[in-house]
């Protein structure tokens, strides 16, 4: 095939999503067709280590073949059942569930904003009929920064103008303060005798991974239950070995009351979300009171449970931890000698490289066009920031080859401009 041939079939997809499709996305211009473990092609037949992993919804690898076997197995056998029926996959995945996270009850969703909703349900249902709060003056404070998904209730609650502009009137009952500041938690907790509960990030990392300071979450927690707030983590991104430890709240050893999970709870396979809470909390939840006609379906019942074994069968987590510490040794190496890497933050294998330029320069996004020339895939959030989180069973040759590339990329460009 010839060069221009090759482009063409890239740029023929491009324009097909471009003609057809909305335009709620920016992606950068590769076109992938195939991936296996840390591995992407792209319909040119070029390979590269995709350090998005769709938002760290792939931790366990491309197409890993025990995920695959439970969701081709399934697919064949049943596939959907609703709620109306019982089935024979969803209670031994509830059981399996619940206990691999240490709840009495999880309630099954598909996608990571609908676990949110759930969960911001449950929390007003709680806080009225177990607090106490007088109708409809239920509040649930929240971090500035956020992001929990894009329902219109979620993004009544996003500081992100993009997120939100002529998307009102909103849903209101939400409380917002800054993040990792355990001050203005306690000011309002004081102040305010009608919040039901705290939704809070461990990391916030579409906001460009930002990590709080060590204790934050336990003081928060700590506050909450003093004030019979619930505490809610939403651990969609975070969750699932990503930051070192099976939840970020570990590395705590905090147990939310709430705990909000999607994303790599299926290995990217079959949106899967859940909320699990324990029996107290979850037992304002009646008949008809909340559902999903795919919540819970025997395939991702079976997904998910082949997806969190690969997890723990192959030490993902413990992976994450000793391969994230080098890549922040590695990057923080890289900042002596470019004067593009101002820093290297994150926990486990969740983390960014915060570009040292103008966040409304195109710096951070030509950066990402360079790295995909060289075989990387990442992408920039929130101005100069680039979030790197490859899949989790990367090796620790494969990962100090990245940061060869990153090294590579960054020296590269720093010397063109
Ligand atoms: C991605 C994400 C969500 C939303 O998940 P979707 O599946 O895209 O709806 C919610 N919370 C956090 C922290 C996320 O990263």
């Amino acid at each position: 095939m010839s060069k221009t041939a090759e482009k063409l079939d890239s740029n023929h997809y491009i324009a097909l999503e471009d003609k057809y499709g909305a335009h709620n996305y920016h992606p950068l211009p590769v076109v992938l067709e195939r991936g296996v473990g840390v591995f992407v092609w792209d319909v040119e037949g070029k390979k590269y280590y995709d350090f998005l992993s769709a938002y760290s919804a792939v931790n366990q690898g491309h197409c890993h073949p025990k995920i695959i076997g439970a969701l081709t197995d399934q697919a064949k056998t049943l596939t959907l059942t609703s709620r109306a029926f019982f089935n024979d996959k969803l209670g031994v995945y509830e059981k399996f569930a619940t206990e691999y996270f240490g709840y009495e009850k999880i309630l099954p969703m598909n996608t990571g904003a609908e676990a949110v909703e759930t969960a911001l349900k449950i929390a007003r249902k709680w806080g009225y009929e177990k607090k106490g709060i007088p109708q409809n003056q239920g509040k649930i404070i929240v971090c500035e920064n956020n992001f929990h998904g894009r329902t219109t209730t979620i993004i009544s609650f996003s500081n992100d103008e993009d997120a939100r502009q002529n998307f009102g009137p909103f849903t209101t009952g939400f409380v917002s303060i800054p993040y990792d500041d355990i001050d203005a938690l306690q000011e309002i907790l004081k102040a305010d005798k009608h919040i039901a509960a705290f939704l809070v990030e461990p990391i916030q990392g579409e906001a460009g991974v930002f990590v709080p300071r060590e204790g934050y979450l336990t003081q928060a927690a700590k506050l909450c239950k003093e004030h019979n707030v619930l505490f809610i983590a939403d651990e969609v991104q975070t969750g699932i070995a990503r930051t070192g430890k099976l939840l970020a709240v570990d590395h705590e050893n905090l147990k939310p009351d709430v705990l909000i999970l999607g994303k790599a709870i299926s290995g990217g396979v079959y949106p899967i979300s859940a909320v699990l809470t324990d029996n107290h909390i979850m037992e304002v939840i009646h008949p008809g009171q909340h559902g999903s006609t795919f919540g819970g379906n025997p395939i991702a019942a079976a997904v998910a449970m082949a997806a969190l074994e690969v997890v723990k069968d192959e030490k993902l987590a413990e992976n994450a931890e000793t391969l994230g510490q080098l890549f922040r040794s590695e990057i923080t190496k890289l900042a002596g000698k470019s004067k593009l890497v101002s820093k290297v933050r994150g926990k486990g294998l969740l983390n960014a490289i915060i570009v040292n330029d103008s966040p409304n320069s195109t710096t951070a996004w030509d950066l990402c066009m360079k790295l995909s020339e060289n075989g990387l895939l990442a992408k920039p959030t929130h101005g100069n920031i680039i979030r790197f989180a490859p899949p989790l069973v990367i090796t620790k040759e494969e990962l100090l080859e990245c940061t060869g590339i990153i090294e590579k990329t960054f020296l590269e460009f720093e010397a063109t401009m």
